[in-house]
């Protein structure tokens, strides 16, 4: 199976180059040429596997340059029990009643607490072999423009992976307390980590400046090294994605919560449209989808659009408790336009170019036709996301960190409005522990303590659950990275970063 740009079809690369390279020469995404496609008698022999397996098949599938060696070793180094603290590394809770069937897929409980583990365990085994595979095994350099949870989680997979570097540029006051001591704490001996002064937005823009640099990369290549992605444009990302929407279904068929075939609703809280774009390939496959929910902050950008076909960029960036969807360019969607125009990439450049030129385009009435078949976007602010917090917490006994409760809420909107209790599989994509402020205020009126951990331990107390491992670890480590830089500063930290002058 090969892979082309979405704004090039000429441009075609290899399972493995796509993954080497991250990003197409014109800026454009690597999408696959073509999609394994699942009867219901595959997924019936799916749901006799255990997830390492399910992920062995469905990522077999599509990296045709990888033996099935290679593909085994990643998955198995990836979703150990240790790692993930069982051999489900994405076990589902269910909130049920007549009216509303909810399926909360946990995808945070990997080393850093946050879904982007459900990927980022496994993309460095992909990419090291990717490069040695397409690029005569130069020392591949990882640059991550984060809004907090993509940056820890890539510092936690590649830390200390042979043949990688990686550097982190986070927003300066973008990120939970949290998430920066998580990130100035990390351990390794090839890993960086800066502060910028600006947005998420001024971060991923500044980082695909780098990328496509030609006098930067010409110093890299002088030293045998090149640049590679890991932000979750980078085909690596969103693959392993796919598997646990296509695990959680044979999970919910075998616990006798669904019928072999019947459909799911599809919520996830989104950002960079990686994840949600992850199921939507999954429906391609087959895996028996009826709606797609895509679930916002007060940064409704995807609202807007899904409602009316037109992507503004030009508006108020709100910094909220959800800060991991504090996006206003989300650049996985430019995948999803590619498959809804089924792979006009002139039509797909163009958007993009009206995108970063003047901040906004429209799409055809024929595409936005098929955008509202398949999907349903809304929206919530941080009142509301507060309020489902406290409601799901005192009504439903389950705790739920800020972004599953932003989806909550939409998926309520959603199933309040058109009345479809279809059961819905609903993406749960961090910790309570991860934000553990913003949680705590939605669940009592008391003064907050001022320490983050005082807040996690808080939590604890009040709730009786068990804080993760690996935050508690957090409070004795040693803090390693204090760099803050403006924008126009980031290129010139990378090169001092490798010691490239
Ligand atoms: C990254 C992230 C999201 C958004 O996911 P996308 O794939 O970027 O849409 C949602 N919640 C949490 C906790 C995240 O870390």
């Amino acid at each position: 199976m090969n892979y082309n740009s979405t704004r090039n079809k000429a441009a075609v690369v290899s399972a493995s180059q796509a993954i080497a390279q991250g990003i197409s020469e014109e800026g454009g995404l690597f999408v696959p040429q073509s999609l394994p496609s699942y009867s219901m008698d595959d997924l019936k022999a799916m749901a006799g596997m255990d997830y390492r397996g399910r992920a062995k098949k469905i990522m077999g599938d599509f990296l045709s340059d990888f033996t099935a060696e290679e593909i085994s070793e990643s998955v198995d180094a990836a979703y150990t029990a240790e790692k993930f603290g069982s051999d489900d590394p994405a076990p589902i809770s269910y909130i049920e009643s007549a009216q509303q069937k909810m399926a909360l897929l946990e995808l945070w409980h990997g080393p850093t607490c946050a879904f982007k583990d459900m990927a980022l365990q496994i993309l460095p085994h992909l990419l090291t072999k990717s490069v040695h595979k397409a690029c005569d095994g130069k020392e591949a350099v990882i640059l991550v423009a984060t809004s907090g949870d993509t940056g820890k989680a890539a510092l936690e997979g590649f830390k200390d992976v042979a043949g990688t570097k990686i550097m982190v540029f986070y927003p300066v006051d973008g990120v939970s307390p949290m998430q920066k001591r998580q990130m100035a704490t990390q351990k390794g001996n090839n890993v960086r980590v800066a502060a910028i002064r600006g947005n998420f937005d001024d971060a991923q823009t500044g980082v695909k400046k780098i990328f496509t640099d030609a006098a930067i990369k010409s110093k890299l290549a002088s030293q045998n090294m090149l640049f590679s992605s890991a932000n979750s444009i980078n085909w690596g990302r969103l693959l392993p994605q796919i598997v646990y929407y296509f695990s959680a279904y044979c999970e919910m068929v075998k616990e006798g919560k669904l019928q072999m075939g019947e459909k799911i609703n599809v919520v996830v809280p989104t950002g960079n449209f990686g994840n949600i774009l992850a199921a939507f390939y999954g429906m391609k496959m087959g895996l028996p989808v009826h709606k797609f929910i895509c679930a916002s902050n007060s940064n409704n950008v995807l609202t807007d659009f899904i409602r009316t076909g037109t992507y503004d960029r030009k508006r108020h960036f709100y910094t909220t408790i959800s800060p991991s969807m504090d996006i206003l360019v989300s650049s996985n969607l430019e995948r999803l336009l590619y498959h809804l125009t089924d792979g006009n990439d002139e039509k797909v450049s163009g958007w993009m170019k009206q995108l970063s030129e003047t901040g906004s385009y429209t799409v055809d009435e024929s595409v936005l036709a098929l955008l509202k078949e398949w999907f349903w976007g809304g929206c919530c602010d941080d009142e509301q996301t507060k309020a489902t917090i406290a409601d799901l917490y005192e009504n439903e006994n389950y705790l739920s960190d800020t972004h599953t409760a932003v989806a909550v809420n939409v998926y309520r909107q959603y199933a309040a409005s058109t009345g479809d209790n279809t059961p819905a599989v609903i993406a749960s994509t961090a910790s309570p522990y991860k934000f553990a402020q913003s949680v705590l205020s939605a669940l009592t009126e008391q003064d907050l303590p001022d320490d983050e951990f005082a807040m996690v331990d808080a939590l604890s107390a009040k709730t009786g659950t068990p804080v993760p491992a690996p935050l508690a670890a957090l409070k004795e480590a040693e803090e390693r990275f204090s760099f803050t830089c403006g924008v126009e500063e980031m290129p010139q930290a990378v090169l001092s970063g490798l010691g490239v002058e």
